[in-house]
């Protein structure tokens, strides 16, 4: 009877080394084929991590309404990009997986990176990528690349309300699939002097003309040096340290608001005497006017120039009318007029709307960051009536919309490359603003020749969308 106790025990140990064996197998499989599993892969010896990404099939980048722009095709190795929207979305999607938003949001499209679930992975085998809902109107978009059919320069859209990206266009385009269609094509690309790849609504660096006088006079009302019936006296030459800024004739006396009207020169070069370059330097910085797009895109920051020197009252009376030394995206153009439009607070556009799983599940969503307040809410509703003003009787009047007040301002930017960049900033309604669109054209002369009619083309056929909806 004693001797069949140990007998049982010696059967437990048995039947249990197994159990222990089989434990300890799932905790060494587990910890590399999923706990690990990322950091192998990122390894970039490992062929089968590279073999992994080519076989995955990859996530689609769509519109607002679902329109896709950047889709996907199996091809006898792996999977293939397509280019639905072709050129009118080029600049977004890019040409290949390292350009465009296929390159800054790949760990999105391809699940990985932080995309990387290995635990769902473990469960339901090979997965797909996760598929990028913009804010972008695919349709919008498609007139505003035909506006700039021909042209060089850049037209940018934005959801007054949301801070929403509604187009993002850059001229010239170019069309992703002929780019790759062989070494020769992507050479003709890649050399193109009129650099195709360039994305000028954020990378395009312009001297801003006259859409600064919006940034400057808003300077001046903020810091109450002037008011809305400050007048100047334009005798249609201003000599400042032995430097002329001329205007194209006197305009005699102005008020603020008629000197915006007309872009009157001397008086905004004047108002550079009404603030020092700190000053106006700070509220570049609070307008967040030199800083990138961001929008997942690669994006140029801005400059105005160096006050350090002796020259330093001139510059910035130049700067003051957006000559000098200023350069300026069209996107910080854009979001200048939405930060007046916005009654003087700072809104950080966005691009992408959200990232879903192959399921439809929402990874991450995208919304307007608010980033304080650039101007007092009396400065803006100013500046505001003063654009309008420059709309409804002054030199951008081909701006104006039936039924709808539309606040804009021109610019007609000189530069040392040829003819003066055409410009035009807008938002519109002037009391219950809902879109915003800015346009730039280069070296097309004046603005309320060129842009102020793309803007107005664009904002009526955007303000009519609003509606539908
Ligand atoms: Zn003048």
């Amino acid at each position: 009877m004693n001797r069949r106790r140990p007998f049982a025990r010696n059967i437990k140990r048995v039947a249990l080394m197994p159990a222990i064996g089989f434990l300890l197998l799932c905790i060494f499989l587990a910890y590399w084929q999923v706990l690990q599993a990322p950091r192998l892969r990122a390894n970039p010896h490992n062929r089968w991590a590279r073999e992994r990404v080519r076989m995955t099939e990859p996530g689609q980048i769509s519109d607002a309404l679902g329109r896709v722009i950047l889709g996907a095709e199996r091809t006898a190795d792996g999977w293939d990009r397509t280019y639905p929207a072709g050129h009118v979305a080029c600049h977004l999607t890019g040409y290949n997986t390292r350009s465009g938003l296929q390159a800054s949001l790949s760990d999105a499209l391809l699940g990985t990176g932080r995309y990387e679930n290995p635990w769902e992975e473990f469960i339901e085998g090979p997965r797909r990528g996760n598929n990028v809902h913009l804010t972008l109107d695919l349709e919008a978009q498609k007139l505003a690349t035909s506006l700039l059919r021909r042209r060089r320069g850049a037209i940018v859209a934005l959801d007054a309300q949301s801070g929403a990206v509604l187009v993002l266009a850059s001229a010239p385009t170019y069309d992703p699939d002929e780019v790759l269609a062989s070494t020769y094509s992507f050479e003709m690309f890649r050399n193109d002097p009129d650099r195709p790849e360039y994305n000028r609504a954020v990378q395009g660096l312009y001297p801003p003309g006259s859409v600064m006088k919006v940034f400057t006079g808003a300077v001046a009302l903020d810091l109450n040096r002037i008011k809305r019936d400050t007048e100047f006296e334009c005798t249609g030459t201003y000599t400042i340290d032995g430097a002329r800024i001329t205007c194209p004739r006197a305009h005699g006396t102005v008020s603020i608001q008629r000197a915006l009207a007309v872009s009157c020169n001397t008086t905004f070069a004047h108002l550079g005497r009404y603030f020092t370059p700190d000053e106006y330097e700070a509220y570049a910085e609070s307008f967040n006017l030199l800083e990138p797009a961001g929008l997942s895109l690669s994006s140029s920051r801005g400059r105005l120039g160096d006050f350090s020197g002796d020259d330093r009252d001139v510059l910035l009376a130049e700067t003051a009318i957006g000559q000098g030394k200023a350069l300026i995206t069209p996107f910080a153009i854009a979001r200048l007029t939405l930060s007046v439009a916005s009654e003087g607070r700072i809104v950080e556009p966005y691009l992408v709307e959200s990232i879903r799983s192959p399921a439809g599940r929402v990874l991450a969503r995208g919304s307007a960051r608010e980033d304080g307040r650039a101007v007092s809410h009396e400065t803006a509703r100013l500046m505001a009536g003063i654009m309008a003003t420059a709309v409804e009787d002054g030199t951008g009047s081909v701006a104006r919309l039936r039924g709808v007040r539309v606040a804009g301002k021109t610019g007609s930017a000189e530069n040392p490359h040829g003819d003066t960049h055409s410009w035009f900033t807008a938002f519109a309604p002037v009391d219950n603003p809902r879109i915003v669109v800015t346009a730039v054209v280069e070296n097309a002369g004046a603005g309320s020749a060129v842009a102020a009619p793309m803007v107005r083309d664009m904002m009526q056929y955007l303000l009519d969308r609003v509606e539908d909806i």
